[in-house]
């Protein structure tokens, strides 16, 4: 596979953008490669400007479920732009996609788009300070959700690869705000709760977590969340913008039945457009402006094009369909652990609804301090070598592979082989 035309237009983009790209992680630096140009995607697979064909395990981080150019959300964008981009007006197009939302997530009474899951879990914070009049946000390290200040507290996803704790340019007066402790430790939220519950506002969460890989919560943890929100009168807001309509039909609070106050939605609500979302019950959505004291507002939020690519996307299947996804995607994911077995690789490969990862670790990854341990030189190694062969899988351990409807059974028993073959390789390397 040659990467001839890619290697330049990177060169080319450093001078352009920092570091070459619009969003650290296309930089390749986890794995120390020049990433791929690309210039088309169709169902289930990339094209690159040096006309290598990949199987995108990437789809533009989450969002599209139903693969690249899915004939029906290009047409219902195509439709669309003929009649106007955007009104900056109230549209029926607003009203289709929230109305399938509120259907399909129970816990959400009212809504509100933005156009990227920053600004949603932004606003949803904005909100819950507003609404409770207290100063805290509890957060749980190694959890993403965006870049706003709040959240860049030892974060995950990008800056984890860095290895950086924190980012410059948030003062510290801010950052001091924000609690962040470890996922999944539960004694650890009992006692921040003891000391000063009474001033938090909000609890955010990945329900699953998606940004230090896969770690889905365990579900004790997230009763807890639950519980200690309710009696403290804080608010739980579950960042669903990866989760929802991926680890589940609906989404976390459905698989683990439990309903959050507020809901961050994104990516996949889009159908691959910038469109974000946060909702929750009406009580609280009220305080937000015009109705409320808490102002939030976008020029191009609820975009036309957006609207409708979203909501073709989400009438575009079924739960059945879903499933169907999800029954391939388990077999894939034990193959995968049937083969690392085979040739003596520790692996483990969780994986829920049509999201997955691959951790070259021994033991379960409940936690970011687990995601770290794993072996990031043979992730490196194997990643490589999968891209060479053309896998395309999220090129860093601290992100999250997924399916499209559009990957077949055939789409996955030949990635299967591919990894037989790599992991065949390293074997003979590390001479077996
Ligand atoms: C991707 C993501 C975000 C940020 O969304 P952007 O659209 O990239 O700003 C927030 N929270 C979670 C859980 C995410 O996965």
């Amino acid at each position: 596979m040659n990467h001839y035309k890619s290697k330049q237009a990177f060169e080319e983009a450093k001078g352009l953008f920092p570091g070459g790209v619009n969003s650290p992680v296309r930089a390749f630096n986890a794995v120390e490669l020049t990433p791929p140009f690309i210039k088309g995607g169709k169902g289930a697979y990339l094209y690159d400007i040096d006309d290598n064909r990949y199987i995108d395990f990437v789809l533009s981080w989450g969002p599209l479920i139903l693969g690249h150019g899915d004939s029906n959300v290009v047409e219902s964008i195509c439709q669309q732009a003929q009649k106007g981009v955007t009104y900056g007006a109230p549209t029926l197009m607003e009203s289709d996609l929230a109305n399938l939302l509120c259907q399909r997530f129970k816990s959400i009474d009212k809504i509100r788009f933005v156009n990227s899951g920053t600004e949603a879990t932004m606003s949803a914070v904005r909100l819950a300070r507003g609404y409770t009049h207290r100063p805290y946000i509890l957060k749980f390290t190694g959890c993403y959700h965006g870049h706003a200040d709040t959240f860049l507290v030892k974060a995950g996803s990008g800056i984890a690869t860095f290895d950086s704790a924190d980012s410059a340019g948030v003062p510290e007066s801010y950052a001091k705000l924000t609690l962040s402790l470890p996922y999944n430790d539960r004694s650890a939220v009992e006692s921040i709760f003891d000391q000063i519950g009474e001033q938090i506002a909000a609890v955010i969460v990945e329900p699953v977590a998606g940004n230090m890989g896969l770690i889905p919560a365990d579900k004790e943890f997230l009763v807890q969340l639950r519980a200690i929100t309710e009696r403290y009168q804080s608010l739980l807001i579950f960042d669903e913008v990866m989760s929802g309509l991926r680890c589940d039909f609906v989404g976390a609070q459905n698989y683990y039945e439990i309903e959050p106050d507020l809901t961050t939605l994104g990516k996949v609500i889009g159908g691959g457009m910038p469109v974000a979302a946060y909702g929750g019950k009406s009580k609280i959505m009220n305080a937000i402006a015009p109705l409320g004291d808490v102002y939030q507002a976008g020029t191009l939020s609820g975009n036309p094009l957006g609207m409708v690519a979203g909501a073709t996307t989400l009438m575009s299947y079924d739960e059945e369909q879903f499933e169907r996804s999800v029954a391939l995607l388990e077999d894939f994911c034990q193959t995968i652990s049937n083969l690392a077995d085979q040739y003596q690789y520790e692996v483990q490969v969780p994986h829920m609804g049509t999201m997955f990862s691959i951790f070259f670790s021994s033991k379960p990854v409940k936690n970011f301090d687990d995601s770290k341990a794993c072996d990031q030189v043979l992730f490196k190694r194997f990643f490589t070598k999968m891209l060479e062969k053309g896998i395309y899988f999220a090129s860093s351990q601290f992100e999250t592979n997924f399916i499209s409807l559009k990957h077949t059974q055939e789409d996955l028993q030949t990635t299967a082989q591919i990894i037989e073959q790599v992991f065949s390789e390293m074997r003979l390397e590390d001479g077996a």
